[in-house]
């Protein structure tokens, strides 16, 4: 009988992943690979800040069925489970999930990833909100309320939070100003403070050209509970204690990352939610766990350090399935962070570059890398190339 692979979430770790182990071990190694996800299609969320201003970038450029991205292999050697996974025991290489017809459902597996990432709180469409039809909806609803608004509160000066103020203005703001677009950040400056002070100055310029008025050094502590749309009161506190208020019509929240673990066993988590994992991206004390990319703990949450686990993953499989050392990953500790400002500026940081606007263009703002996702979804690229 084959042995079982199981991979939890076919994000854009767990699903190139899959392809990899299909495509130059499961003949080899006798393997049948077993790919669950909550959600019917992969979800490029990189382009979610575009995705959700309303005319742009349509579902079709976003969605991809998984089913279909994976038509090519064999039933012997794969199949995709759409369902939840709710329990982990890793005692018993057990894990219980429930599928899309409210089915429970155990599957034994002889080596397990977890590549089950991250979500947003509030249901915000930056990543999947559980399934493909409730993100599509999420999206959807994001949509039509930036439609009907003529003012927009922004909660958080992160990457997220940077590049949908950006897009919002880019279409509503600069020059004519049919919107009134305000982003209210903790710090005195955007993007977390491990990007370099220049980079982050000029986040906040780019954002002033465009019109975006930003409220520094402050948190947005109450907001309206109804969802009754309509002017909305914002209560803010300033870093120095005082309080103001801010009237919107919508207010859009970008922050809460949460790590989709709660099936783990608490034993295996850090604080923070996140698995605990040694450098062999392994999970401790138990050699056919491995795990990746959002969910892992190990290096920061972007898909740039994802990609090199991502590369090094595919590596040390082959060792370990041919029962061999199993090599350790090596963190790349530069900093690395593209961030579009609208459809024709942005920044960035690679390593102890202050990237130019117009390459953040070119890689990224021109197209939010859509042009690259039909290969990634079928397993030939990753965002920096052929895998
Ligand atoms: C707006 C935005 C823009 C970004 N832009 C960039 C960028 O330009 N560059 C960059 O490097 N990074 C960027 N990132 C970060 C990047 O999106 C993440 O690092 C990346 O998505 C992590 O991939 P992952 O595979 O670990 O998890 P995810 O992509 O979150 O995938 C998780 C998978 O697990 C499944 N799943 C979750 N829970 C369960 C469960 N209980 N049962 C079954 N399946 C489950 C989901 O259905 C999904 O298939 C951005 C993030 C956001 C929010």
């Amino acid at each position: 009988m084959s042995k079982s692979f199981l991979i939890l979430g076919a994000g854009m770790a767990g699903l190139p992943l899959a392809h990899y182990v299909l495509k130059h071990y499961a003949n080899q190694h006798d393997l049948k690979v077993t790919l669950v996800s909550k959600s019917s299609d992969f979800y490029w969320n990189i382009a979610s800040p575009r995705c959700a201003i309303p005319g742009q970038l349509t579902d079709d450029k976003t969605f991809y069925s998984i089913a279909d991205a994976f038509s090519k292999y064999s039933s012997t050697r794969f199949e995709f489970v759409l369902g939840t996974v709710e329990t982990w025991d890793p005692d018993r290489n057990t894990i219980n999930l429930v599928d899309s017809y409210g089915s429970k459902k155990a599957i034994i597996y002889h080596t397990i990833l977890v590549a089950t990432g991250s979500a947003y709180a509030n249901n915000m469409p930056w990543k999947l909100v559980g399934s493909s039809d409730d993100t599509k909806t999420a999206l959807s609803r994001l949509r039509q309320e930036i439609q009907s608004a003529k003012s927009i509160v922004i909660g958080g000066g992160g990457p997220t939070g940077v590049e949908f103020a950006g897009e919002l203005a880019y279409e509503y703001a600069r020059e004519g100003a049919q919107k009134s677009i305000t982003l209210v950040m903790s710090d005195s400056l955007p993007l977390p403070a491990i990007v370099m002070t220049a980079t982050r100055q000029a986040a906040k310029k780019e954002l002033e050209k465009l019109d975006v008025n930003i409220i520094a050094n402050a948190k947005i502590t109450e907001t309206p509970s109804d969802q009754v749309p309509g002017k909305r009161m914002l209560g803010i506190t300033k870093t120095d204690g005082s309080k103001q208020s801010l009237e919107a019509d919508l207010f859009v929240p970008t922050w809460g990352v949460k790590f989709n673990t709660g099936f783990a066993p608490p034993s295996m988590l850090e604080n923070d939610g996140r698995l605990k994992v040694t450098k062999q991206l392994r999970a401790p004390g138990y050699e056919n766990v491995f795990a990746v990319g959002d969910a892992a703990n190990l290096d920061s949450y972007a898909a740039a350090v994802r990609e090199a686990q991502v590369r090094h993953l595919a590596m040390a499989f082959g060792k370990y399935l041919a029962e061999e050392r199993v090599p350790e990953y090596k963190q790349d500790d530069r900093t690395t962070m593209t961030v579009t400002v609208g459809q024709s500026r942005g920044v960035g940081q690679i390593g102890s570059w202050n990237a130019w606007s117009f390459f953040i263009w070119f890689f990224k703002g021109r197209h939010m890398c859509t042009n690259i996702v039909p290969d990634y979804v079928a397993g030939n690229t990753l965002i920096l190339g052929s895998f």
